[in-house]
């Protein structure tokens, strides 16, 4: 089978979601069934046959300030609960969805976040560094990232992936190699350490997301790269596939390109999850 386990009801930021609020408002809301059932119809034309709703942790206002940044405490304004709900009532109505979020690696709020995730039903927990102290890795507009090496970035990032792998919160890392969002690759002299990171996830146990977002942004290839995945595979790295769409139109975006290259690093297998206990699942050719 097909899986797109990383997507988003809404885009990120206040300004965004005013501008695209009419596309769910005519729908009843993002939470409404006929919303939901968007992104489900949008995957199944593209052949895959199962998605998980993996809504941003700081969207929800039960983590206002988990983080100082302007843009976390903006975009906490969410109801966890609610949402929670409305995708259990999708599940209850057929559609082939998963109750997932995506949570942030934040190195002091670990006992916060394991009580949060346990407080609700979710099938699948993606966990993504997107910050490294207050520098944030993947925001545009955000002046720290400028003001230091790809280096330093890369160098900082590393350290909280192994730590987030090694954290037990998570079932899933999303976008392993990030910090190349904007084009800034991993610098060579740091290539070693990326055998610290895929031996500190092999040991954890978390599978890692192939994912084809990156396809989507200034660097224009998968997450991770293909000599990437071919590493994670040999190290017995379980994996899904997922778009992190943020409206239904992306919804298994580039998934042909993303499964050749799921194929051509050796990976036979999917991971699926359902209450976040993991299971393998063949993967199915692109039709
Ligand atoms: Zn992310
Ligand atoms: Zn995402």
């Amino acid at each position: 089978m097909l899986i797109d386990y990383h997507m988003h009801l809404q885009p990120d930021g206040v300004g965004e979601r005013a501008a695209q609020a009419p596309g769910w408002d005519a729908d009843g809301g993002h939470l409404s069934q006929a919303w939901m059932r968007r992104y489900v119809d949008r995957a199944a034309a593209l052949g895959v046959d199962e998605i998980a709703f993996t809504e941003h942790d700081y969207r929800f206002s039960a983590l206002v300030g988990w983080h100082a940044s302007p843009f976390w405490n903006a975009e906490a304004t969410a109801d966890v609960d609610a949402y929670c709900e409305a995708v259990g009532d999708a599940q209850k109505a057929g559609l082939p969805v998963l109750l997932g979020i995506e949570a942030d690696w934040l190195p002091d709020r670990v006992d916060d976040m394991r009580a949060f995730l346990a407080a609700h039903p979710f099938d699948v927990v993606l966990g993504s560094v997107h910050w490294v102290g207050e520098m944030s890795v993947d925001d545009p507009g955000d002046p720290p990232v400028g003001a230091h090496t790809a280096e330093e970035v890369w160098d900082g990032y590393l350290d909280q992936l192994i730590a987030a792998a090694g954290s037990g919160l998570f079932d899933v890392l999303a976008h392993p190699d990030l910090p190349k969002v904007f084009g800034d690759r991993m610098p060579q002299s740091l290539e070693h350490r990326f055998d610290d990171v895929i031996a500190a996830i092999a040991r954890a146990g978390v599978a890692i997301e192939c994912s084809s977002a990156g396809f989507r942004k200034p660097v224009g290839e998968l997450y991770p790269s293909p000599a990437l995945l071919a590493r994670f595979r040999e190290a017995g790295v379980p994996v899904t596939l997922a778009s992190d769409a943020h409206r239904p139109a992306d919804v298994a975006a580039g998934f042909s390109t993303a499964v050749a290259a799921l194929r051509g690093a050796g990976y036979e297998h999917l991971t699926r999850f359902r209450g976040r206990e993991p299971q393998p699942t063949p993967i199915r050719s692109w039709a």
